[in-house]
């Protein structure tokens, strides 16, 4: 049940792009056609290979083409990648979408488990508000997809905000470990604390977000009717034995009088 449609949408913190009039910029299909050229050099040596599955047509890709070359490709003909996953929704008309990260593996009746969550890092030293070194400093945590507009600005004191990608299904980590060597050879640091908002939780039972394995009402109904189907075949092969042992009683009878 996805409650959240509608509600809680994460606001894009560079949602007001400013001024864009006056500016010529080139439009969506330019800018890919413009990349192809790359593209096509990427991807020329794809290797296809046609064969058969079961009895029916196939094509076989390695996997290197198929999880890392092709993908890439895929993730350069969109444009503003970071930018859009910085929202959780986009409205379609009337309708809001939910988005999601699109993954090799993509099944339209299945979530995938890698989430846009925003974190705060509390505590870090005001010369570390850098991306160069935020980026690097998460990537534990997860991929680092950009700081809040009051972290890009340093106006929030120590805390610093940032959107990460993070896979549901792993571990979250509460702490980083910031060390540095002193002049004096010694070693010296501290703990900087993770806070992660709003994460979603996720299913694995029917791999969905919004809810955990333990809440989930599907599992309870499949193993509900599961339950009902072993007590109904239960039955069936008890009144079979019942009805075959009612039909031998007679020959039964018979040979235990020759015993
Ligand atoms: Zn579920």
């Amino acid at each position: 049940m996805k409650t959240t449609v509608g509600k809680n949408r994460a606001m894009a913190p560079y949602g007001s792009r400013g001024n864009d009039q006056g500016v010529s910029k080139p439009s969506f299909v330019a800018a890919v056609q413009a990349k192809l050229p790359v593209l096509n050099d990427g991807t020329s040596s794809i290797e296809i290979r046609h064969g058969t599955y079961l009895g029916k047509p196939a094509v076989f890709f390695t996997a290197q083409d198929y999880f890392v070359t092709l993908a890439q490709d895929c993730k350069l003909t969109l444009k503003d990648y970071n930018h859009i996953l910085f929202k959780e929704y986009v409205d379609i008309g009337e309708a809001p979408m939910k988005i999601l990260e699109w993954t090799t593996d993509f099944r339209p009746e299945e979530e995938t488990s890698i989430v846009p969550v925003w974190i705060l890092i509390h505590q870090l030293p005001w010369h570390l508000f850098r991306w160069q070194v935020i980026s690097k400093l998460v990537s534990d945590v997860g991929v680092a997809v950009g700081p809040d507009q009051a972290t890009y600005s340093k106006s929030r004191g120590n805390i610093a905000k940032i959107k990460v990608e993070i896979d549901l299904l792993k571990p979250r980590l509460d702490q980083i470990w910031l060390g540095f060597n002193l002049l004096d050879g010694t070693e010296d640091g501290r703990w900087l604390e993770i806070e992660y908002e709003k994460v979603p939780s996720y299913c694995l039972y029917c791999k969905l977000q919004g809810h955990l394995e333990s809440q989930c009402r599907n599992k309870i109904r499949d193993e509900r009717v599961k339950v009902q189907r072993e007590e109904q075949y239960k039955r069936e092969k008890e009144s079979k034995i019942e009805k075959k042992s009612n039909d031998e009683e007679g020959y039964q009878i018979v040979t235990r009088k020759r015993g």
